[in-house]
């Protein structure tokens, strides 16, 4: 691979030492690593910074379950092959008798997380969620813990019930909710939401949003995709624009970064390669200084995700479900152990990661 040298940035080992400094690399610096760096020049940059957080050779897995309570939307992205418009045959919503069934049989897989993430359903008001949720709190205490919706779905609650985001969230909070997860982000930038996405909302009101939840004291999360059309540009500034946030709040509990499927989207296009989205999670590592979990997608990527753990990942969870990604084109395996057991090959050792209080845990969060 020939070098690309810029005005302000000269060799690897300029920015090597910047990193073994605990300095911060800039977005020139991340952008001459992602253009010039090998695989393993990525790899040991990635292990440095994660060095600071975690041990050689640690890492910890949940099992999760994500419930897709509606796919009735009217946000119509055009990278989706989950939802259906309102009125359109297929569309559904979920009782909170068939959530709980799906909550039960995650308990039983040994699961204590659940996500939830639906659509824009004009037809669900407040109600629905705060009884859901509440519900859920009043059947399986701390036995279980639940991600209530992505920001993307709190924005569309919260216009809906004509409530602003403080509102809104300190209603989701007395109805049980803790966590609300940094979903809908796919990539933080306005020219690419106008092209794929222009119903769900701007960077600016999801940001404003995700503050308005970590001020109501609820937990929330980073997120991002790739490999759809965006630019090298447009993913560098939302790994920019997320380490500013995280630098304002320090609210951020963890970075997850998964790939677009694009079967039976309007998008469509092809999947990048596992490689790409390895050298990705690597950059994000060394870019998101200041994010201590780096999640590695084992429902996008399936068992070739865990090489992540050696490109800066620490974490990663085992899907049970998950409707939007399944309908794209993701496959899910329950055959845990094999997974497992491909981490350890790495020469990982996982450590389950307990979410919910009332299980017993040291890596819990
Ligand atoms: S990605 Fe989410 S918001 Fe967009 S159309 Fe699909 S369900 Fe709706």
């Amino acid at each position: 691979m020939s070098r690309t040298a810029t005005s302000s940035v000269s060799s690897f080992q300029e920015i090597a030492t910047k990193v073994a400094d605990g300095r911060r690399v800039e977005r020139e610096e991340a952008r001459w690593l992602w253009q010039n760096a090998s695989d393993e020049e990525l790899r040991s940059l990635a292990a440095v910074v994660r060095g600071r957080f975690h041990q050689p050779g640690s890492c910890t897995y949940m099992v999760m379950r994500i419930i897709n309570y509606t796919n009735v939307c009217v946000a119509q992205c055009d990278y989706c092959a989950f939802y259906r418009l309102p009125g359109q045959e297929g569309g559904y919503v979920l009782s909170q008798d068939e959530v709980f069934r799906k909550l039960d049989e995650l308990l039983v897989l040994g699961g204590d997380l659940a996500a939830f993430n639906g659509g824009f359903n004009p037809h669900l008001p407040l109600s629905y969620y705060c009884d859901l949720f509440a519900g859920i709190r009043a059947r399986y205490g701390e036995r279980l813990e639940f991600y209530a919706l992505t920001i993307a779905e709190f924005m569309y609650l919260a216009d809906h019930a004509k409530l602003s985001y403080a509102d809104a969230a300190a209603r989701l909070k007395a109805a049980g909710v803790r966590w609300i997860t940094g979903g809908g982000s796919e990539i933080l930038t306005e020219e690419f939401r106008a092209r794929h996405s222009k119903f769900k909302y701007t960077v600016r009101e999801y940001f404003e949003a995700q503050r308005a939840i970590l001020d109501a004291g609820l937990k929330t999360t980073a997120t991002m995709v790739i490999g759809f059309d965006e630019t090298l540009d447009e993913r560098l500034e939302h790994l920019e624009r997320t380490r500013q946030f995280q630098d304002e709040t320090g609210g951020l509990a963890s970075f997850l970064c998964w790939t677009f499927k694009p079967y039976f989207t309007q998008l469509g296009g092809i999947e990048i390669s596992t490689q790409e989205y390895l050298r990705h999670l690597a950059l994000s590592r060394i870019y998101l200084d200041n994010i201590p979990r780096i999640r590695t997608s084992v429902l996008t990527q399936n068992e070739k995700a865990l090489e992540g753990l050696n490109y800066g990942a620490d974490d990663f969870d085992l899907p049970i479900e998950d409707e939007v990604t399944q309908k794209a084109g993701a496959t899910i395996s329950l055959d845990f152990e094999r997974i497992l057991s491909y981490a350890r090959e790495l020469g990982f050792e996982p450590t389950y990661r307990h979410v919910a209080l009332g299980a017993v845990d040291a890596a819990r969060t």
